[in-house]
């Protein structure tokens, strides 16, 4: 079933929790000058236009990128994130909202490889024309072209499948986004097999998956599925900025699933989160949940000797103060595409 189009819900609640630890895990890889690949097995459009089309449509990026957009408050973290997000719009108006194609063409380096898939007949068109203005543009400045080098690729189909051949990369550094729609329950059988089978193939990577925070069974199953694939290490954060609604319609609540993530992480996203919570959460339901843990050690020696010894899941549970709240955008659309 191809009918989720991200740009609903381009710059929503989801989207900044996903983007801004998607940001993280680049400037982490950065770090080293030894090259990487950045796989992005649901590509999405890679760009979003905030004031126009489907993003006006519901307004979700109300609940996420607009009330973060004139504070001039953030955390350390989460300025740079929003310092990111205002690079696409000079005018200082809130226009465009990156996707996470574009997030990571921005901040990858000459030798890095980006590998994006996408399924949809439309968004990939949209995609590969993003891309290509982006490379016309870089030309223009006598900068680096990305489509026409090896840089970035392009794949119109099945990023669980695609992911196989990709694993491991050249140089043994890698970060793989998966950020399916779970407009079809199955999309929730498949992160788990498609993450049993890669950290085969590449124990040592680094795995993000995006997920919904939804009443169904196959939602609220996924994050403890993923604690048990043997990694060296996980970490799941989810952000709620409401309780749930009496007719439990909507996506008010995400999470992101990162294995092997960097030990710089949970350290980042305890400064950020409760403030995230703030300024996003609209009812006394509205909370935060920071956990990490270690499953099995495979594959290399954890960079930290800490990290070599078990320890028991640490969970942060935080809840909002804020009785009253903030609006929110008039409908939010759920993941599952009922909405659109
Ligand atoms: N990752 C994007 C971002 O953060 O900007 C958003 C991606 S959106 C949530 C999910 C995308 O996956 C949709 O564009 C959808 O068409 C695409 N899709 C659905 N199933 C797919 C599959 N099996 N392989 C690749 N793309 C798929």
């Amino acid at each position: 079933m191809l009918s989720y189009r991200h740009g609903f819900h381009a710059g929503n609640h989801a989207d900044v929790l996903k983007h801004f630890v998607l940001i993280q895990l680049l400037n982490y890889l950065n770090q080293k000058d030894t090259a990487y690949t950045y796989v992005d097995t649901h590509a999405g459009a890679g760009l979003y236009s905030l004031d126009g089309g489907y993003a006006s449509k519901n307004a979700e990026y109300e609940t996420g990128i607009a009330p973060l957009w004139l504070r001039d408050d953030l955390p350390a973290a989460l300025q740079e994130y929003l310092d990111f997000v205002k690079t696409l719009n000079p005018s200082g108006k809130m226009r465009y909202y990156p996707g996470s194609p574009y997030c990571a063409d921005q901040l990858m380096r000459d030798q890095d490889r980006l590998r994006l898939f996408e399924l949809h007949p439309s968004e990939i068109k949209i995609l590969s024309e993003n891309f290509r203005k982006l490379d016309a543009h870089r030309a223009a400045q006598g900068e680096r072209t990305t489509v026409r080098g090896k840089r970035v690729i392009i794949n119109a189909g099945d990023g669980f499948e695609g992911l196989k051949a990709l694993l491991p990369p050249p140089s043994r550094r890698g970060l793989v986004l998966i950020d399916p729609p779970y407009e079809v329950k199955d999309d929730y059988r498949r992160v788990k097999v498609c993450l049993e089978d890669a950290l085969q193939r590449f124990p040592t990577g680094t795995y993000a998956v995006w997920y919904p925070v939804l009443a169904r069974i196959e939602s609220k199953q996924l994050p403890d599925r993923l604690k048990r694939i043997p990694a060296n290490g996980w970490l799941n954060v989810t952000l709620s900025i409401s309780g749930p609604t009496p007719d439990g319609y909507g996506l008010h609540s995400s999470g992101m699933f990162i294995i092997n993530p960097p030990w710089t992480l949970e350290a980042t996203l305890r400064e950020v989160m409760p403030y995230l919570l703030k300024v996003l959460g609209t009812d006394a339901g509205a909370k935060i949940n920071i956990e990490s843990g270690e499953t099995e050690t495979i594959g290399r020696k954890p960079s930290r000797p800490e990290a070599l010894v078990r320890r028991p899941i640490r969970s942060t549970p935080i809840k909002s103060e804020n009785k009253g709240g903030n609006k929110i955008g008039k409908g939010i659309g759920n993941r599952s595409g009922n909405k659109n």
